[in-house]
């Protein structure tokens, strides 16, 4: 802390202020019919494009306030979304959150190395918090985020819409179900040709490349599929550093993990090819998403006995996003889990760390505690 009271960056990370106590996680006093207020933090193209029209599906949840640094933006979104100017706010403003009650929670879609310190903010002001994946930059910022909103009471749920997204939802139940058999192998890829002169490709605000931004769906899938943590992970990375896109980031990287019933999975990361997949390949045969993870459109085909069968869905009548969005008003209001707690963020972190070791080292990376 400075002489002068202020909070720096460190002293949150190291929880200063927070108090060393656990406190426990009180259900919402919630008057019925209340929906859960968010402050979206970051109007940027996630926040203005997907996550904000969202809230029109959502039966628990509103938009409460805004937060940017752009004035411009808080007018045209605060008139879009009828939030009154008494509810916008900057980023040396963002912490007087604290004294509106109509702030529930905050969800924060910021540049990744952003993620921690506004979510320890929002946690210190007694928000809960929603926050984009990758859910920091290290692991050792997730626990920093883990430990504040513990403190604070407050619940922190990281932003994994494929969860709420009832393709993937099917691929969990039918993999982990032995549907093909026990799962054997998992192939898992996402990538995307990325466009120059963005923060994605300045490590100091993404904190790496294509993994941290596109590859980590191909880890938490194979996560979600298996049910299982890796026990240990080997990586190569491939990156053209005359290519002025990736000065400070990798640009692919594909790594195997092993998990401890022995399923094996091959994930890719990309910022210079297009995927995203991923297949679940039993004693029996194979589930097939592809397009796995992308925002609507997604396609599975199953391959049983012999048989290839089409498992696409009707689209569902609530967006992965609302869904997202009403399931932490709803686990609030229930005293419940989140199903996609920091927790699940920490485990992503905890591997991307190890990836990139590996890839750094040329070894094998033990992943056992
Ligand atoms: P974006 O560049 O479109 O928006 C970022 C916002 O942060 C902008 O409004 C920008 O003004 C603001 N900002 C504040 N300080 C900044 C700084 N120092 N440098 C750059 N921008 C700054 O990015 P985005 O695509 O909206 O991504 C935001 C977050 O959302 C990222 O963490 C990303 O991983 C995540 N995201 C998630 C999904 C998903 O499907 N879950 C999709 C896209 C992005």
């Amino acid at each position: 802390m400075t002489d002068d009271g202020i909070v720096t960056r460190r002293d949150l990370m190291a929880g200063v202020g927070l108090g060393l106590a656990a406190a426990g996680m009180p259900a919402l006093a919630a008057t019925p019919g209340r929906k859960l207020g968010y402050a979206i933090v970051g109007l940027g193209s996630y926040a203005t494009k997907q996550i904000m029209p969202a809230f029109a599906g959502c039966d628990h949840a509103k938009i409460s306030a805004l937060v940017s640094g752009t004035p411009a933006k808080l007018e045209q979104f605060g008139a879009q979304y009828g939030v009154p100017k008494t509810h916008h706010y900057n980023y040396e403003t963002f912490d007087r959150i604290a004294d509106n009650p109509d702030i529930d929670a905050v969800y924060v879609i910021l540049p990744n190395s952003m993620h921690a310190e506004y979510t320890i903010r929002a946690a210190r002001a007694g928000k809960h918090v929603m926050c984009e994946k990758p859910m920091a930059i290290s692991v050792a910022e997730c626990e920093a985020m883990i430990a504040a909103c513990r403190t604070a009471g407050k619940k922190l749920m990281i932003g994994y819409r494929s969860r709420f997204e009832p393709h993937n939802q099917l691929a969990i139940e039918l993999a982990r179900g032995g549907h093909v058999g026990p799962t054997r192998i998992i192939t898992a890829e996402h990538g995307f040709p990325i466009r120059p002169g963005q923060w994605r490709l300045d490590k100091p605000l993404s904190g790496g490349g294509s993994l941290m931004d596109i590859g980590i769906y191909s880890l938490n899938a194979v996560r979600y599929l298996t049910g299982e943590e890796p026990v240990d992970v080997m990586a190569i990375e491939s990156t053209d550093r005359s290519d002025p896109r990736f000065r400070t980031v990798e640009d692919r990287i594909t790594f195997l993990l092993r998990f401890p019933s022995g399923i094996e999975a091959t994930c890719v990361s990309s910022y210079s090819s297009a995927h995203n997949s991923y297949r679940v390949i039993g004693t029996q045969g194979w589930i097939d998403m592809e397009p796995a993870t992308p925002y609507d459109g997604h396609s599975m085909r199953i391959r049983k006995d012999g048989k290839i069968i089409d498992r696409t869905l009707p689209p569902p009548p609530k967006t992965q996003f609302a869904a997202q969005l009403d399931h932490l008003a709803e686990a609030l209001r229930k005293g419940t889990n989140v199903i996609v707690p920091g927790e699940e963020g920490l485990a992503d972190l905890r591997v991307i760390e190890a990836v990139y070791r590996s890839a750094r080292e040329g070894r094998r990376i033990s992943l056992k505690a």
